[in-house]
Order: structure tokens, then C-alpha cells, then sequence
């Protein structure tokens, strides 16, 4: 049995197509995907149409949050939802700010790069987002890309969009708490996405992992290409310790990375916990 359970499509930051994602999978050999586009749920509905036989399809999304650190600051945290009533109120609510702060902040972001000259146009960047998409810098790095700019949407994250120049703009995040009890009150399942993954930038200290435990986290995803094996270990062992579920997955973007669908995968009674949590919504089959 094999369990991807954190995979993007082109309803955020993937290349493919909800439908080609489904179908990808099912030629990947995978018995179970999950759809976790960043801050959406707008992919759902064509992954679910799409689903081929054979496969089983997690409805979930990788919500953007902000956590204490666990030194005295924050840091941005993604946090992994799954199986929650997309109908709630305030999951709506929730994502509609989230995804018009996010379309501000490219906004500013691109601005600020065509006013030094790059051949770009923020208005007309943003108008090729579609309202339901959280714009992100991914659909910056394609535009720099279309422009000649730079060869690779990686080479403009490395060269321009980094977060250690004038352009980059943080986007606003939802505080970590308020998206657990959210998506809790939703019947959904939370589990701390790329938790340990160091060199994406500054992470959460195991402290604060067990306070959110405590505050109603249900898991931690383990197993994740950006996860060395001393931040497994590490996990692994706070997972024990807390009694946390736990997770693998490839983290698929299509070729927006290089990482291959089923990279990492996800234990079947691990996938079988999530479900029974889960009162929000179910797991699909065709
Ligand atoms: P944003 O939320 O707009 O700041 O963009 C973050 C997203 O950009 C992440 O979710 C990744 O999917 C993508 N990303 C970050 N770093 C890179 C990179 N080096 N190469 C390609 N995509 C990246
Ligand atoms: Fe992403
Ligand atoms: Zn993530
Ligand atoms: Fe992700």
C-alpha cells in the first residue's frame, strides 16, 4: 500500500491539473493521494471527478500559519488539514482574507521589482491569477521566467525571490492555533507539515511542538525530502514522546520541483487514525 498524503496542484502552486494529478498518482503506482494545495480547497471537486479506479483520493490542503518559535520570535509554519468540512464558515472565511492579503502582497512585490527595471507588470501578473489561486511567488518566478528574466522558476527563487533582498514582501498568515481549532471545529485532522525542515528557513523548536500537541495537533509529517535524517530522528522521537501521529509524503509540485509523486510515503495505520479522527469529510474512492 502506498500513501502520498502532501501533494499540490495547479489550484496552487503545482503543474498539474487536479485531474492530472489524480491520474499521475495512479500511474505512480499510489493507492492513496491527498490534495494539499497551499491555502485551498478549490481543487477538490476536479481531483474527486477525475479519481481513477483503484485510487483512493484525501481531500486536505497545506495551510500558510505563524507560531511562536519557541526563542522569544515567529516563524511562518505550514500546517497540513485534512479531511475537514470545506463548508465551514470559517474555514470560507478564512481562506477568502488569506487569498486577497496574498494577492496584495505579490502585488507589492512585483511592483517593487519593475520599479528597478525588471520587465514586469504587476497588474497584469495579477490578472492571470485567478481569484480562487492564492497568488503566491511561484506565479512571480513563472513571469520571470515568460520574461527571460531568469532559465527556471528554482534559479528566480535562488537569485530574486529568496527573502534576503528589497523585493521580497512576507505574506499575512493565520496564527497556528486558530488553524488547528479551525479545522478541528470543521472535523478536520492537523498535522505539522515539514516541521523540522531546517533549511527552508527558521522552524519551530520541539517546545512548541508539544505545546501544539497540547493546543489539539494530531500529527507530524516525518518523512519529507527536506527532512535529513537527523530532523527524522529527532521527530520521530518527540512523535513518541507527545503520541502524535505520523507521516510521509513527496511534497509533489510537478515540475515546479524535482521530487517524484510517492518519494515519501505514509503508513497504512497512520492513514487509517487520520480517517477515523476525521468527521469533516471522507475519504473517496471511485
Ligand atoms: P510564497 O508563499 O508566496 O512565499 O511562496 C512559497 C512557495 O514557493 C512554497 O510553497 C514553494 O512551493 C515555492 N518555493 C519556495 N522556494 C522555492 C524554490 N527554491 N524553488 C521552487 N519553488 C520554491
Ligand atoms: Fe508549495
Ligand atoms: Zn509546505
Ligand atoms: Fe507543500
Amino acid at each position: 500500500m502506498r500513501i502520498d498524503l502532501h501533494c499540490h496542484s495547479t489550484a496552487s502552486d503545482g503543474t498539474d491539473s487536479p485531474a492530472e494529478l489524480v491520474l499521475s498518482a495512479r500511474r505512480a503506482g499510489l493507492d492513496v493521494v491527498a490534495i494539499t494545495d497551499h491555502d485551498t480547497t478549490g481543487g477538490w471537486a476536479e481531483a474527486a471527478a477525475a479519481l481513477p479506479p483503484g485510487l483512493r483520493l484525501v481531500r486536505g490542503a497545506e495551510l500558510t500559519t505563524v507560531s511562536e518559535d519557541g526563542r522569544g520570535g515567529h516563524c511562518t509554519v505550514h500546517l497540513l488539514a485534512y479531511l475537514f468540512d470545506p463548508e465551514s464558515d470559517a474555514v470560507i472565511a478564512e481562506y477568502a482574507n488569506t487569498r486577497a492579503e496574498r494577492r496584495n502582497r505579490l502585488h507589492i512585490m512585483a511592483t517593487k521589482m519593475a520599479a528597478d527595471g525588471y520587465p514586469l507588470d504587476a497588474d497584469t501578473l495579477l490578472a492571470g491569477i485567478p481569484d480562487d489561486v492564492p497568488a503566491g511567488r511561484p506565479h512571480l518566478a513563472q513571469a520571470l521566467v515568460r520574461a527571460g528574466v531568469v532559465g527556471s522558476v528554482t534559479e528566480a527563487f535562488t537569485e530574486l525571490l529568496h527573502g534576503r533582498n528589497g523585493y521580497y514582501v512576507p505574506s499575512k498568515k493565520t496564527w497556528i492555533k486558530d488553524a488547528i481549532a479551525m479545522i478541528k471545529a470543521a472535523g478536520g485532522v492537523t498535522v505539522l507539515a515539514h516541521g523540522f525542515a531546517h533549511k527552508r528557513g527558521p522552524t519551530i523548536s520541539a517546545e512548541v511542538v508539544a505545546d501544539l500537541a497540547a493546543s489539539g495537533l494530531d500529527g507530524v509529517e516525518i518523512d519529507h525530502p527536506d527532512h535529513d535524517a537527523a530532523s527524522r530522528a529527532e521527530l520521530r522521537a518527540l512523535a513518541g514522546r507527545l503520541d502524535l501521529l505520523v507521516t510521509g509524503s513527496s511534497d509533489y509540485h510537478g515540475t515546479n520541483k524535482t521530487i517524484v509523486l510517492g518519494a515519501e510515503t505514509t503508513a497504512p495505520e497512520m492513514l487509517d487514525a487520520i480517517a477515523e479522527r476525521a468527521t469533516g469529510a471522507e475519504i473517496l474512492e471511485a
